[in-house]
């Protein structure tokens, strides 16, 4: 028996839904079956999560501000509230049940906002710092184009067991304001939150690059990344 992973899908302009092949692929490889979870589904997720061990917020668009007590500055991207509510609704039942949950790029920023942290809209013009990388990179998908540094103790220096790390970087948002129950597991150079691990959860990680491009690309990290998501999630399936 393979563990089951729940991959939120991304919102299109007609509220379709879809996911890049890249997320699907990273989570077959490491040993998982991948489902697609679609919108309109918030009232039952329960059900969806009984069917699954392992929970994949897939990166996106941003997150609407009002979920996190803001309201939109003029460099907010395009929002889908559609999204955000089936992708609250599962991170907050996933949260309960101690369901292991991989964040990748807006998953990083969903988790926060989900256990009460906020955001930067837009960091080239919210987050002061002298020395800001370029998080938008033009590079190819799988291209590490910034360091992450990599914070001892913490279940991603378990699973990567090196200090720093090249990532990709497609993001104009970040974490702001950290929740409670979230700890940084990595940050740029410029002072950027990369990684968080939840302080209590078995396996609750998010990350602000996208390994699964890097993974598809052939990176051996981003790879064992996934692993540790479906390993943490098949022990999940054998426990519960
Ligand atoms: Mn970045």
């Amino acid at each position: 028996m393979k563990p089951i992973i729940a991959i939120t899908a991304c919102a299109e302009d007609d509220l379709s839904s879809r996911l890049n092949k890249a997320y699907s692929k990273s989570v077959l490889d490491a040993g998982g079956i991948p489902i697609i979870i679609p919108l309109d589904v918030e009232a039952d997720v329960e059900q969806i999560l009984a069917i699954s061990d392992g929970l994949l917020l897939s990166g996106g668009h941003d997150v609407h501000p009002f979920h996190f007590g803001a309201e939109p500055s003029p460099k907010l991207g395009q929002i889908y509230p559609e999204r955000d509510a089936v992708e609250l609704a599962l991170t907050n039942a996933a949260i309960t049940r101690k369901m292991p949950i991989f964040g990748i790029c807006r998953g990083i920023q969903l988790l926060n906002v989900a256990l009460g942290g906020t955001l930067y809209q837009d960091i080239e013009t919210e987050f002061k710092s002298r020395n800001l990388l370029k998080h938008t990179q033009q590079a190819a998908r799988g291209v590490a184009t910034h360091y992450v540094t990599i914070g001892h103790d913490n279940v991603l220096m378990d699973i990567i067991e090196q200090g720093q790390i090249g990532v990709n970087s497609y993001h104009h948002q970040a974490i702001n304001v950290l929740a409670q129950k979230l700890l940084v597991a990595a940050k740029s150079s410029d002072g950027i939150i990369e990684a968080v691990v939840h302080e209590s959860l078995p396996f609750c990680l998010a990350v602000q690059w996208h390994p699964e491009e890097q993974a598809l690309a052939g990176d051996d990290i981003a790879k064992k990344l996934f692993k540790a998501f479906v390993d943490a999630s098949m022990k999940f399936k054998r426990e519960s």
